[in-house]
């Protein structure tokens, strides 16, 4: 087969197309025959191989030149595949091997990235829903954050380097523009793939009545689109997080940046506050036993921005070598210029959140904790009141002013 021109890999041809990849074979030992295959794709848009051999496994994930979850009539460029692996690479560097899985191979015809199979690790989301405590994640997920935002930014960067970077994650234009669309477009006009969950229509028409609102969600557009701060994961949602069982020794990891590109650090902080009230707003409607858990979880929106906090302040310390925020003009000021950024992106992250939530709520690809509770009346219910935190978070993020306080209205609220 001619193998400059894409084409797609299935069940019964990944064993012999990965094997024309020496440090793949190599990875996985024996012959192609005796590797096991199975497709695990939960995702919306690419498909995903687990590839078992004698002596190793690896994850291979493809992308499809259209969107998985709506099919061909919804193209979608083959080059994300290439932004994802240039994205775990950087991941990889400015916050260690162990946060992310290992990159293998990546061919750029084929988007296709072969990379180190996470085995005994399962979706963050799934075991939310399942009320497992993973204590360690949102410590994780906040030191993650701090790395991979302070160290991709021009608070570390020459200058120039921090432009060429920017340039390169500029060509992931497509995911972005799905990003602006589904997030902060769609939930708030009467569009065709938006899934409003029957019973919500009040809340959801009396979002789209409110002014305020439609203009404070215009204004985060504008911060996602104009504010090239820091090399953004782009989907960071408790489905792009894998752990090992819950206890002494459980990892983290995180997975799937193909929406890698420059974007304001408050988005990707915003993107896992976000899941974890979705998550504590449809805990009433998994019955009993809900307040603890969701006490729990809203705990952990606090301690994720407390460890974004205290790692970020560690490497403004330590690591600022780049042309913003000089110490030779900060002098003295640079604990109170810190204070100011950090206020700062505490409020982005609480607007970002909020858009976050609403477009799980109201548009296409809703999450799995409130679309999946049994009974449509207690969904209807969890969303209604999520929806409410929402309008607070998208209007009044700077009155607000902390994780703390908007975590303190959502135990009122959800
Ligand atoms: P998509 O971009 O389509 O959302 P993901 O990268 O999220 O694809 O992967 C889809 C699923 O494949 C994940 O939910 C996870 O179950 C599995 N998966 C992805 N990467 C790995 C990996 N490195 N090791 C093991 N499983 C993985
Ligand atoms: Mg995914
Ligand atoms: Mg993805
Ligand atoms: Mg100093």
């Amino acid at each position: 087969p001619n193998f400059d021109a894409y084409i797609p890999l299935d069940t019964d041809t990944v064993a012999d197309r990965l094997s024309a990849y020496s440090a793949v074979a190599g990875q996985l030992g024996g012959a192609p025959a005796d590797w096991r295959v199975r497709e695990v794709g939960d995702g919306n848009l690419n498909f995903v191989y687990i590839v078992e051999g004698p002596e190793g496994s690896v994850c291979a994930k493809q992308a499809l030149p259209y969107v998985r979850l709506v099919g061909e009539s919804w193209p979608l460029p083959l080059s994300r595949a290439f932004y994802e692996h240039a994205a775990l690479i950087r991941q990889a560097e400015d916050a260690g091997q162990d946060a992310v899985p290992e990159v293998h191979i990546h061919d750029g015809p084929q988007a296709l990235t072969v990379m180190e199979n996470l085995a005994g690790h399962v979706i963050w989301r799934g075991a939310l829903i399942e009320r497992q405590r993973h204590d360690t994640a949102a410590i994780v997920l906040g030191r993650f954050c701090a790395d991979t935002l302070f160290r991709s930014s021009d608070l570390a960067l020459d200058p120039a380097l921090k432009k060429r970077e920017v340039a390169l994650f500029s060509g992931n234009d497509a995911l972005c523009r799905i990003s602006e669309d589904l997030i902060f477009t769609d939930p708030y006009h009467d569009h065709e793939m938006n899934a409003v969950t029957p019973g919500t229509e009040d809340a959801v028409a009396e979002m789209r009545a409110d002014t305020v609102w439609r203009v404070a969600i215009q204004e985060w557009k504008w911060a996602f689109m104009t504010r090239s701060e820091s090399m953004l994961h782009g989907d960071l949602h408790s489905g792009s997080v894998m752990v090992t069982p819950p206890g002494g020794g459980e990892r983290v990891r995180v997975i799937d940046p193909e929406f890698a590109f420059y974007g304001p650090m408050g988005f990707d902080l915003g993107a896992v506050l976000a899941n974890l009230w979705l998550n504590a707003g449809a805990q009433p409607g998994w019955g009993e036993g809900w307040q603890d858990q969701q006490n729990w979880v809203l705990d952990q929106g606090g301690r994720f921005w407390d460890a974004f906090a205290a790692r970020f302040t560690d490497l403004w310390r330590t690591e600022r070598r780049g042309e913003a925020m000089v110490d030779r003009v900060l002098r003295d000021a640079d604990e109170a210029a810190l204070e100011a950024m950090l206020a700062r992106i505490q409020n982005d992250a609480l607007g970002f959140a909020g858009a976050k939530m609403a477009r799980r709520i109201v548009g296409l690809a809703g999450v799995a904790d409130l679309r999946t509770i049994p009974e449509m009346d207690a969904r209807a219910a969890c969303e209604i009141r999520a929806l409410r935190l929402v309008g607070h978070l998208v209007k009044e993020a700077a009155a607000i002013g902390s994780v703390a306080a908007a975590t303190d209205m959502a135990r009122d609220l959800l």
